[in-house]
């Protein structure tokens, strides 16, 4: 477009690239500053086991309270995070941040079950997210079976050897491990045999449509094959409807999260359903 419009529009378009790269610059210093002001928060989602309705963990998921544009969410800045090295300082928040509050709930005598918190590749190449795991559940003196780690299926499959070593180590601390959207990117088979990871999660996009789109009927059954040959574990992501449980359910995934049993929510409501130990469904 900027060719056939001659030399002025060219130069629009380097002023948009530059109004583009001076709004990620200046969101990425309000995030610094938001991380130090405690403006980050931790909102946590149920994970179900899915034949009988029972919780059985949760995933933890970032949102940045920000003063004038309120409750932002994680698409919108976790992007921008990994574009630099806050991810990692970021990373250790939400890890920190989720075994205190895990701690908190042990010491409450209520149980949580397993929480998962999501890992980019920065953390995993840059930041030395090994000792950090293994010190964090020191401090907070938590064994390393309630902590899950998850990484999307991109960043598990593209580094290579060296990606497979800190899963290796993790898996020796002992934390689980799970690949997140699983099926969105494009795992070689037999590299998913060697990769030492305890569970896959299947992405959104392929239980959306499940009530009604036989593609991807067939991609989720044959997801839910290659766990089991493998002998891993299973969670569906973004269950909205009882139509994609009865299914999932009928197939043989275990586990679930949706909203058709909880959105995610801040610490104190998650805490509250602790409390009850009940779901309100429909
Ligand atoms: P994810 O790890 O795949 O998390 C699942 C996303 O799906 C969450 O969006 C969750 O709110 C949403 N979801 C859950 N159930 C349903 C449903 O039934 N329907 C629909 N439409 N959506 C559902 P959220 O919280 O906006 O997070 C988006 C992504 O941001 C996450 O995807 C993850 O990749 C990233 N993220 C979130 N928290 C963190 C974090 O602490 N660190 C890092 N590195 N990334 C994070
Ligand atoms: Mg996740
Ligand atoms: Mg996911
Ligand atoms: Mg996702």
């Amino acid at each position: 477009r900027a060719k056939e419009c001659g030399k002025n529009t060219f130069q629009f378009y380097a002023g948009d690239m530059n109004a583009h790269a001076l709004e990620r610059l200046s969101l990425e210093s309000a995030l610094r500053r938001g991380l130090a002001q405690n403006e980050l928060e931790l909102w946590y989602q149920p994970k179900v086991d899915l034949a009988s309705g029972e919780l059985c963990g949760a995933e933890a998921l970032i949102r940045w309270r920000h003063p004038q544009r309120g409750l932002v969410p994680p698409d919108e800045f976790i992007p921008i995070a990994e574009d630099s090295s806050l991810i990692i300082a970021i990373g250790e928040w939400v890890l920190h941040t989720a075994c205190r509050q895990l701690r908190r709930w042990r010491d409450a005598d209520l149980r949580a079950g397993r929480i998962a918190v999501n890992v980019s590749g920065r953390q995993f190449k840059y930041g030395g997210i090994v000792e950090t795991v293994r010190q964090t559940l020191q401090t907070h003196g938590l064994p390393s079976e309630c902590l899950e780690l998850e990484v999307t299926e991109s960043v598990a499959m593209d580094e290579g050897e060296a990606m497979t070593g800190v899963l290796r180590q993790l898996q020796q601390l002992g934390v689980y491990l799970s690949i997140d959207d699983f099926g969105t990117g494009y795992s070689s088979l037999s590299y998913l045999k060697r990769l030492p990871v305890h569970g896959l999660k299947i992405d959104r996009s392929f239980i959306m449509d499940l009530h009604k789109d036989s593609d991807d009927v067939a991609i989720t059954r044959a997801i839910i094959s290659i766990a089991h040959s493998l002998g891993l574990d299973l969670v569906a992501e973004g269950v909205e409807r009882p139509e994609q449980r009865d299914f999932l359910v009928a197939h043989g995934c275990q586990s679930g999260q949706g909203y058709f049993y909880s959105r995610p929510m801040p610490a104190e409501a998650f805490e509250q359903l602790l409390r009850h130990r009940r779901l309100a469904l429909s």
